[in-house]
């Protein structure tokens, strides 16, 4: 009996997804742009199925909807369930719309009677999460937990070059508690901020799980333009011992962080790290030349602000330890950091009961990509998240969720939302 009303609840989300995915079809995948016309057509279209469930709809100042139980509609406190509805262009279908859906199930199955709700719980559809648009990732979020830096008001869309200002006032947002970081929404009354989300990385498939719970979103910090500076020779005719090369010094640099990454990694602890523009100057560089500069950039992740130190300490010890020795300057450049944000530890020990309840064997793992979870919790409120397994990563038309594995988190949340007080 259980098997079959899960079937019928999958049943109803495939067509949501299918529906969403044909009003958002690209050449290639779904393009979903922040804060445009498709982007609310896709909330108006969520707005009338839940509307068809008995489910309340309302729209909030960012014009982002609200969904609830009609009971829950006017509750002073409630557990949010949210996630975000815009894509990349040309992406995949489940990146954000999957947790949105995800917490119109759980409604729906409260509505019709086959899961109990011990809290008011409240579904946000929100808009404006993917950074491709304006450059800026999260805004919707930071709208409404009134954190939008100034600089990111002003972004420029990357189609129509407008400002991210005039895109929200063609959608009537007022932009005046926007521009005085005013939360748009009462953060005091959110008991609890959870999503669920499609994992973005290799790990659950590999390991043959169907979900996760998050312990942490990962920070970073990040150098875009960083050079090491050597001096250039005759590839044949310098001896090793009079070389300034300074694809060896990044080379040996690199080394050196692999295996501090593998040492961090045995004792523990949580780190990534990525040089993923490399290069020398392609104007001036020759395989005979030995060169006389490397550009590259470094992006070393970890859930952990103390690991993010010690790295970044690190790092820049080595590099002058290389300098010395090879006679080579390094030029970091300008840094870009994000502190990470770890979910509340109460909140994922609850999503692990939840989730040995559902699948026999809870599973934790830190998330590698930002998600609006983390912007709710460095605004103080208790977060939590559950990713789904998917194959061939995000932000790609390849996204490839099992509506199997999607049921396996929504009774995730369901459970926790039985069982939390
Ligand atoms: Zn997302």
């Amino acid at each position: 009996m259980k098997h079959h009303r899960t079937e019928e609840l999958a049943d109803l989300a495939t067509g949501m997804f299918e529906d969403i995915r044909a009003l958002s079809r690209d050449a290639a995948g779904v393009s979903r742009p922040a804060f445009s016309s498709i982007e609310t057509e896709t909330l108006d279209y969520l707005a009338t199925r839940a509307r068809a469930e008995g489910l309340c709809v309302t729209e909030d100042t960012g014009r982002n909807l609200l969904f609830s139980l009609p009971e829950h509609k006017n509750s002073d406190s409630f557990t949010i369930i949210g996630s975000h509805v815009d894509s990349v262009p040309m992406g995949g279908n489940y990146d954000g719309l999957a947790g949105v859906i995800a917490g119109l199930i759980v409604l729906i199955a409260a509505r019709r009677g086959r899961r109990h709700l011990s809290r008011p719980v409240k579904v946000l559809a929100m808009r404006g999460e993917e950074s491709a648009w304006f450059g800026a990732c999260y805004i919707g979020s930071k709208l409404l937990t009134g954190t939008l830096p100034e600089g990111e008001f002003n972004a420029a869309h990357k189609g129509d070059g407008r400002p991210l200002r005039a895109h929200l006032e063609d959608l009537g947002i007022d932009i005046v508690p926007v521009k005085a970081h005013r939360p748009l929404c009462d953060l005091s009354r959110i008991e609890a901020y959870l999503e669920l989300h499609i994992e973005q990385g290799p790990l659950l498939v590999e390991r043959n799980i169907p979900a996760a719970v998050v312990t942490g979103i990962r920070g970073n910090f990040r150098y875009r333009d960083s050079r090491c500076i050597g001096q250039a020779g005759h590839s044949g005719a310098v001896p090793r011992a009079y070389r300034h090369d300074p694809v060896l010094a990044f080379a040996e640099l690199m080394h050196r962080l692999d295996g501090t990454w593998q040492h961090l990694l045995n004792t523990g602890q949580d780190l990534v790290l990525t040089s993923g523009v490399v290069g020398t100057d392609p104007t001036r560089h020759a395989i005979a030349r030995i060169p006389d500069e490397i550009g590259f950039s470094l992006d070393i992740r970890s859930q952990d602000t103390e690991t993010l130190d010690r790295m970044r300490a690190y790092l820049k010890g080595e590099m002058a330890d290389i300098a010395r020795s090879r006679g080579v300057r390094f030029e970091l450049g300008p840094e870009v950091a994000v502190a990470p944000a770890l979910m509340d530890p109460k909140l994922v020990a609850k999503l692990e009961t939840a989730m040995e309840k559902v699948t026999g064997e809870a599973f934790s793992m830190a998330s590698g990509g930002g998600h609006d979870a983390a912007i709710f919790a460095q605004a103080g409120v208790p977060s939590g998240m559950v990713f789904v397994r998917n194959r061939n990563g995000s932000h790609n038309p390849d996204e490839a969720m099992e509506i199997a594995d999607f049921m396996v988190g929504v009774d995730i949340l369901s459970t926790f939302l039985e069982a939390s007080r």
